[in-house]
């Protein structure tokens, strides 16, 4: 019979329990005791909540206290050396995660590096591998786990990461010899799996989920032998254990010609992200009798599936190989989506009827294989869903007929300036007259604790709007003074008024929905809300303008005005998926293209459109790059074009390696980009310069990520380096990214210094 199964469960619960309780344990709050009793009664509601739903296949060991990739790491004893003095076992595994600072003790390490996990907004640790690293099972978190569900009476699917993702996702250690390839320690490491896997089947686990994402990379072509060695050993190893062999975030492409001929039991297609993949895998595993997990319901959005077309790509893979080999499935872990919609209690009902968070995908699931099973049985959920589904097609709230017809009139001069950067540059310099390394900075002045107590007085309805706004022009007052003080060249209004850059313009827009709990693990403790693109995104009045002319209004030098790009708008939201990405995108950048417009008109003589997200939207896939790169750049031009020559365009981007999107960041033709550099040794410079990139430039002169201040000579030496690769006359001095994290005292003394650099490099022979 067709079975159901899940990948992976939301770990922080309904309220971020767990982010409370780790926190708590951080501060010293609760003990240690408070901290593993606590999370393991959150891990038995959550197995209770899954089975309940009627679930077959419920995961184990996919719980973790800050990342599941540091979980293996700690599990195989993958501890770099700078850990090792740190007694207590919880302690250590923190510091991996998050560093640890204990003066008294001698204690002072930083944290592991920290990377996205493929394209998604989650981050794991990244392992650190060198010929010294030995690996030994020093941890049995995912036996002692199982042990933990089962005595509950629930029999678990424990969750591992593969052997190949998990060295491939790792890095060489800095102190591994030239040429060092971490792959090359697969044959010490499959002991410690075989040991691990051993001890799940003595336990009585039936199943193990071997999680082996990086199939859905584009991956050279000794993984082949990589696998075929890593599933032949481990899986001789444990014979009574079946393998669930699971990739998600894409399409198995040519890895599929291997994959399928492993000794495995079972087969999971991400069948949202690859829906060709369905019959793909279903005719390659023809003949055998390995079972195919269907992925059907979203795991990384938070729209209601479409039951009726599920149930049909189902019942197709059933007519292929037998209802015994079919197991429905979300189409990834369901890390990546919300804990439960049961907690949203303002959100416009019609529009809330068209979500599921994860404990509602899991009845998903449920229903796509009870109307299989036991068909008749779910009639009245299929109707309610179908008819859900009916009301978001036609929907006036979704569909803004304007809109669209102004996409359709969008032509191809919409996705030009007027005149090339050259020209640009000269009028812009006739009107702005600013020196040689013209100082900035890229946005944000600190968000002190009173501009936050501030904005929730105002939520909250204890102030007045008037009070508020007036309040913000108080703040921005004493910004532009500051910055005059301490001898910047271009100014910003300082963003005050936004608590985030994204919501901020989402709360505006019509098309955006807020949850009040939809939140999902970031990294470790930190969570995100990610604001929800539902329908036709317009911008229904001008949204900074009045705040950029009254900045503008207290100072005679020039007032930068400040935007979220349309890349970043949509990347970091959760996104209608009832079409296309690049149309949402392109609604976002119209609407943007309006406020762009007005504050030119208004006088505005810049304009930055923040695109920190442009990289990390980036498909898995080469073979998918370039159409995102287009409509991508695209949008980002409808957005900035519709100025005269003299408006100056600004764009910032952090955070990203843009070594392999080049092209695209000359193509976005902004008149300057403002990027992280300070920690990137230059690497980048090097690859500005050799690409050839011909317009502004302002590569971040110090690290805005921590409080230190640094010295005027440091960012001389940091400004003479950066001028070996950038021209002077494109070149500008900025921080790496905005200040709103930093208190007012380290912001003033580093951008005093930062100002001082300059005006050196001008008086320079
Ligand atoms: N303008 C934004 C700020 O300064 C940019 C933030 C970002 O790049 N993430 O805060
Ligand atoms: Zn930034």
């Amino acid at each position: 019979m067709v079975s159901s199964s899940n990948l992976g469960f939301p770990r922080m619960s309904a309220n971020r329990e767990l982010k409370k309780l780790v926190e708590a344990y951080w501060a010293g709050k609760v003990d240690h005791q408070a901290l593993v009793d606590g999370a393991k009664e959150l891990r038995a509601l959550h197995w209770k909540i899954q089975k309940d739903a009627g679930i077959e296949f419920i995961p184990s060991n996919d719980y973790s206290l800050y990342d599941h990739v540091l979980d293996h790491l700690f599990v195989f004893g993958a501890i770099p050396s700078r850990y090792a003095n740190i007694p207590s076992s919880t302690d250590k595994y923190f510091a991996m995660g998050r560093g640890l600072q204990r003066p008294a003790e001698g204690i002072d390490v930083p944290a592991m590096e920290m990377k996205k996990w493929f394209d998604t907004n989650y981050h794991y640790i990244v392992g650190e591998f060198s010929p010294a690293t030995k690996f030994h099972l020093q941890d049995t978190k995912p036996v002692d786990q199982y042990l933990e569900a089962k005595a509950l009476g629930i029999q678990t699917r424990p969750v591992i990461l593969g052997p190949v993702s998990f060295l491939a996702l790792g890095k060489e250690s800095s102190d591994a010899p030239a040429g060092f390839d971490r792959m090359s320690l697969l044959d010490s490491l499959l002991p410690v799996y075989v040991e691990l896997l051993t001890k799940l089947q003595a336990a009585g686990a039936e199943w193990v989920q071997v999680d082996e994402p990086i199939l859905a990379l584009d991956r050279p072509a000794e993984y082949k032998a990589y696998f075929a060695k890593a599933y032949t050993t481990i899986t001789a190893a444990a014979p009574q254990l079946k393998f669930f062999l699971a990739s998600y975030f894409g399409r198995y492409s040519s890895n599929l010609d291997f994959v399928a001929d492993l000794p495995i039991h079972a087969i999971h297609i991400d069948a949202v992200r690859a829906p060709g993949d369905v019959d793909i895998v279903v005719s390659r595993v023809q003949g055998k009798t390995l079972k195919v997990s269907v992925g059907v319901v979203n795991g990384r959005n938070i729209w209601k599936n479409n039951l009726a077309q599920s149930i049909e790509t189902v019942k197709r893979v059933i007519a292929a190989v037998g209802s015994d080999r079919v197991i429905v499935a979300p189409s990834c872990s369901l890390l990546h989506t919300p804990h439960s919609l049961a907690s949203e209690k303002k959100m416009d009902a019609q529009i809330k009827n068209w979500m599921a968070f994860s404990v509602e995908k899991l009845h998903e699931i449920v229903t796509i294989v009870k109307a299989i099973t036991a068909p008749g049985s779910v009639d009245a959920i299929l109707a309610e869903n179908a008819h859900a589904h009916e009301l978001r097609k036609t929907s006036p709230l979704i569909h803004n007929p304007e809109v669209q017809a102004e996409l359709k009139a969008i032509v191809p001069e919409n996705f030009r300036r007027q005149s090339k950067f050259e020209v640009r540059a000269q009028k812009q310099q006739q009107k702005l007259n600013l020196p040689l390394y013209p100082t900035t900075t890229v946005g944000s002045f600190p968000q002190t604790k009173e501009v936050r107590v501030a904005r929730q007085k105002f939520k909250k309805g204890e102030t007045t709007l008037a009070q508020y706004n007036e309040f913000i022009n108080s703040e921005i007052q004493k910004a532009v003074k500051f910055q005059e003080e301490v001898g910047l060249d271009m100014l910003v209004h300082g963003e005050f008024e936004r608590n985030d850059m994204v919501e901020y313009f989402g709360e505006n827009l019509k098309g955006y929905v807020f949850s009040e709990y939809g939140w999902v693990q970031s990294y470790g403790s930190r969570c995100v809300k990610p604001p929800i693109i539902f329908g036709d995104v317009s911008r229904p009045y001008a949204m900074t303008v009045e705040t950029s002319v009254y900045a503008q209004s207290l100072t005679k030098l020039p007032m930068k005005g400040m935007l979220t790009g349309p890349v970043t708008m949509l990347q970091w939201s959760f996104v209608r998926d009832d079409q296309p990405r690049s149309e949402t995108t392109y609604q976002i950048a119209l609407a943007l293209r309006k406020e762009v417009s007005d504050l030119a008109k208004a006088g505005i003589p810049a304009i930055q459109i923040d695109e920190p997200a442009i990289r990390e939207g980036l498909p898995l896939l080469k073979e998918d790059q370039d159409a995102y790169l287009d409509w991508a750049v695209k949008s980002f031009l409808l957005a900035t074009t519709d100025v005269p020559d003299e408006t100056q365009i600004h764009t910032h981007m952090c955070y990203s390696d843009f070594n392999d999107i080049f092209p695209a960041i000359q193509a976005l033709d902004a008149d300057c980009i403002t990027i992280e550099n300070s920690k990137s040794d230059l690497k980048l410079l090097r690859a500005f310069e050799k690409y050839g990139y011909t317009n502004g430039i302002g590569p971040g002169l110090y690290d805005i990520h921590s409080p230190r201040v640094p010295p005027a000579d440091e960012m001389k030496s940091r400004l003479n380096a950066i001028n070996k690769y950038i021209k002077t006359n494109l070149l500008w001095v900025n921080p790496d990214c905005g200040l709103k994290t930093r208190g007012w005292t380290e912001t003033e003394a580093a951008l005093r210094n930062m100002c001082e650099v300059a005006k050196q490099a001008r008086s320079a022979p």
